[in-house]
């Protein structure tokens, strides 16, 4: 199984990258930001709780993504591979997630990290607000408030799969085919070990 973390800030590209990766190696996407905003749409209790978190740029709360994780590695247990995009963004999270694969006799693969400044996240969450409809991209504090969530809570995140030499960093500004040229090679160099 390949079990591949995309990393990066808010705006870095994960959500244009990730969508080439599953087309090329038929994994199954798990955004916890999408399965949030499915459950807003829903108008469930868990969404409303997420929606006053998120719309203040901050974190919700660790049991509540990690739950929503542990029933999707339940739906797909005949999956070729899972590629984890906007999760584990605290070191708790991490942590629960290799505990979650171990019980399938799994592991993270690889965490591919696309590197990109805070000025240009800042000008592309900008652009984006103006035709995604999302409001957490309409609003420079908000963006500069969910840059900071990343810096301060998610950053450590990646020394803790850098101990683990999984960690790979990839140049996130550029052409996408170039950046998603560089992230093939890194894939394939951990599935032909
Ligand atoms: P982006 O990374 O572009 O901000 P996401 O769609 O990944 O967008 O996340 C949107 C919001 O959803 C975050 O600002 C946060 O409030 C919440 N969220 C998503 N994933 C997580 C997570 N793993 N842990 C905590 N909060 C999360």
């Amino acid at each position: 199984m390949l079990n591949l973390i995309l990393f990066g800030p808010p705006g870095a590209g994960k959500g244009t990258q990730s969508e080439k990766i599953i087309a090329r190696y038929n994994l199954i996407h798990l955004s916890t930001g999408d399965l949030l905003r499915s459950e807003i749409q829903a108008g469930s209790e868990l969404g409303l709780r997420a929606k006053t978190l998120m719309d203040q740029g901050l974190l919700v709360p660790d049991e509540v993504v990690i739950g929503m994780i542990d029933h999707k590695l339940r739906d797909h247990r005949d999956a070729a591979g899972f590629i984890f995009d906007g999760f584990p963004r605290t070191v708790k999270q991490s942590e629960a997630l290799d505990e979650l694969l171990a019980t399938y006799d799994q592991s993270i693969s690889v965490m591919i990290a696309l590197v990109v400044d805070d000025s240009e996240l800042l000008s592309r969450l900008l652009n984006r607000g103006k035709t995604s409809g999302r409001p957490d991209d309409q609003n420079e504090e908000l963006i500069s408030k969910r840059i900071h969530e990343y810096n301060s809570k998610t950053k450590p995140v990646a020394d803790y799969y850098q101990q683990q030499g999984k960690f790979v960093p990839i140049e996130g500004i550029g052409e996408i085919e170039t950046i998603f040229a560089e992230i093939n090679k890194a894939i394939d160099s951990v599935t032909s070990k």
